[in-house]
């Protein structure tokens, strides 16, 4: 497994991914492996009315960009390209949002 890139004392410069905490991608859970969390409005019945995860320390890999990267996606994706990855979701997810 390769280590995170942006872990203190690596040498690399630090990135992350910017989640402005709007909230719509757990509110887009059906459909997904947390579909029996979802509510008759499909968020996810961790979302609180802040926008935030009640679960947030231990919520699942799927919830988690790193933890998903190190432990599914990080021998074949580069932490830079992973990142890419899910601004580009994160803008679809949006824009879904949006229309409706
Ligand atoms: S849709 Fe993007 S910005 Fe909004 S909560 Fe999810 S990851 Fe964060
Ligand atoms: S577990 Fe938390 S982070 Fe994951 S979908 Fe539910 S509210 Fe969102």
């Amino acid at each position: 497994m390769g280590s995170y890139p942006g872990k203190p004392g690596h040498g690399c410069v630090r990135m992350s991914f910017k989640c402005d905490k709007c909230g719509l991608c757990c509110r887009m859970i059906r459909g997904t492996p947390l579909e029996k969390w979802a509510r008759k409005d499909g968020s996810c019945r961790h979302l609180t009315k802040d926008n935030l995860c009640d679960i947030y320390a231990k919520r699942p890999t799927i919830c988690n960009v790193r933890r998903l990267w190190e432990v599914q996606f990080s021998k074949t994706v580069t932490w830079e390209r992973w990142l890419r990855l899910q601004e580009e979701s994160c803008k679809i997810i949006k824009e879904k949002g949006r229309s409706g």
